[in-house]
């Protein structure tokens, strides 16, 4: 079997074809650099690295780019607010945007920023002049002429038949349906930055930003554009008007975009107080790996509504698959093998490769993955796992993991760096107990807490039990919980 996956511009799941032989060019529209990161944000970065790990287990080589927005309208307006320069008002929101995608198991594109090709981006415009295609504004601003472009709407199937030649739009995002020459290139209005360049003084629009890159980093035409879906029209649309007038072939074959997702049931936003940057909720007191697992939860052109009781769920699926593997890794198996675990196994990786080829089916890649568990759980209960079947089991949850990424246990540092971050940005007041629990808990190794548990037994058998107790509550203060039973004592953390 192939990939198949959707393509937004025949409308259709298609089979997944390279131009190159094995080789994967894939362009990301990445972040505008002006704030941190917020939850939608990651739902489509996400589904495109889950792409990108599947392209590559599946054997392509993959070269995946992505831009970083550091020049547009809210960077600069940002900027000249706070008296600073573009670079330094966004450096600050690149590093996190990277600390962030580090911290939910982003693979790293290659980076490319906007201001670091303004000459090409000014070359690409007088390369349009040349072609008759561009022109320049009274004010120095350069505009794309639609009309030079008869197959305009073609990815957002809008009809622009009756479009008004010469009508122009300058902000960078516009959504209207009537089309507009869009601006390419914009004059400097008083106290913003801009670069001198061969064109004239200003900056390059957001949709000439990718064009440029995309094409210098991947060659004129190649494989996928991803984005968001709000990223269809006008931006997508306006790339491929630039790019493909420019060079007169086909820009990307594919176009993936991933579902907008909402926040218990609504639109995200400030106003309505459900707008989460990923800090927000690692500061909250959840795990990363219960985002990333939450966010690949729902197949990426399925809305995803994100919900406090989804992300709950999440955490436990996690703590399950990693429960799981700490029990084929430290268990005492009798030797042997037992063909149907085996069989269990290999299944399992099928049904889930199966189901990322049908258009990235995340659901069932994972059910078929839990499903794994739920019936090796059993043979281990029954004794029917043997020595020879966890290799074959610990190699299926690998696979897993590869596109997944939930299974390393790092959360707790991931978490004590977000707190680490809050103090140094006097934001102590949005540090909840559940955070401070969750990082003083892992402060704990587990070898440390077995040897308090071990302290715990033997006050116990000299009947010490305020020591017991003692020991208990220093255990709880470190977000350790601590059972009692007639079994033995167990714990686990918090
Ligand atoms: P921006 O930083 O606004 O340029 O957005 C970066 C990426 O996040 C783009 O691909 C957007 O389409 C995507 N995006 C923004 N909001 C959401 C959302 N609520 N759900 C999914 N993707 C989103
Ligand atoms: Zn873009």
């Amino acid at each position: 079997m192939a990939l198949r996956l959707y393509n937004t511009m025949s409308s259709q799941i298609e089979e997944f074809r390279t131009l190159r032989d094995s080789e994967v060019r894939m362009y990301a529209c990445g972040p505008t650099v002006y704030d941190y990161g917020h939850i939608g944000n990651f739902r489509t970065f996400i589904a495109v690295d889950l792409l990108r790990r599947f392209l590559k287990q599946s054997g392509y080589k993959v070269q995946h780019v992505m831009n970083i927005t550091d020049v547009d309208d809210k960077i600069i307006r940002n900027s000249a607010r706070d008296a600073v320069t573009v670079q330094q008002y966004t450096a600050k929101y690149e590093k996190a945007f990277l600390e962030d995608s580090a911290m939910i198991g982003i693979e790293q594109p290659t980076l490319v920023r906007a201001t670091e090709h303004i000459e090409d981006m000014a070359d690409f415009v007088q390369k349009l002049v040349d072609k008759g295609i561009a022109y320049r504004a009274d004010d120095g601003s350069y505009y794309f002429r639609i009309a030079k472009f008869p197959e305009y709407g073609k990815l957002s199937k809008k009809d622009f038949s009756s479009m008004l030649d010469g009508a122009r739009v300058d902000v960078d995002e516009y959504d209207k349906d009537s089309a507009r020459d869009f601006a390419l290139w914009k004059a400097p209005k008083p106290g913003e930055a801009f670069w001198e360049t061969k064109i004239g003084t200003g900056r390059p629009g957001w949709h000439l930003e990718c064009s440029v890159m995309s094409m210098e980093e991947l060659g004129e035409s190649f494989d996928l554009h991803a984005g968001g879906e709000d990223l269809i029209f006008p931006h997508h649309e306006n790339e491929i008007a630039q790019s493909e007038s420019m060079t007169g072939k086909p820009f990307a074959h594919f176009w993936f975009h991933a579902r907008f997702l909402l926040v218990e049931g609504e639109k995200m936003s400030k106003s309505l107080g459900n707008f989460f940057t990923l800090r927000d909720l690692v500061l909250k007191g959840h795990k990363p790996s219960s985002l990333r697992y939450l966010l690949t939860s729902v197949p990426y052109r399925n809305q995803l509504n994100f919900t406090f009781d989804g992300l709950k769920q999440a955490a436990v699926s996690v703590e399950r698959l990693r429960n799981f593997r700490l029990r084929l890794t430290a268990g005492n198996f009798a030797p042997g093998s037992t063909p149907e675990i085996q069989t269990l196994a290999s299944d399992a990786v099928s049904k889930m490769r199966a189901a990322l080829e049908d258009d990235l089916n995340t659901a069932q890649a994972q059910a078929a993955v839990f499903e794994m568990v739920r019936q090796a759980n059993t043979a281990f209960d029954s004794g029917s796992l043997k020595k020879d079947d966890v290799p074959p089991l610990l190699s299926a949850l690998a696979k897993f993991d590869e596109i997944f990424a939930v299974l390393e246990d790092d959360d707790a540092a991931k978490m004590q760096r977000v707190l680490e971050w809050a103090m140094a940005e006097s934001r102590e007041k949005d540090i909840t107990p559940e955070l401070r629990d969750a990082v003083r808990s892992a402060q704990l190794s587990d070898g440390a807490v077995e040897s308090k548990i071990d302290e715990m037994k033997a006050a116990r058998t000299a009947r010490d039990f305020k020591k017991s107790d003692a020991i208990r509550a220093e255990l709880a203060d470190a977000g350790i919980l601590v059972e009692i039973t007639k079994d033995g004592i167990r714990w686990r953390r918090k």
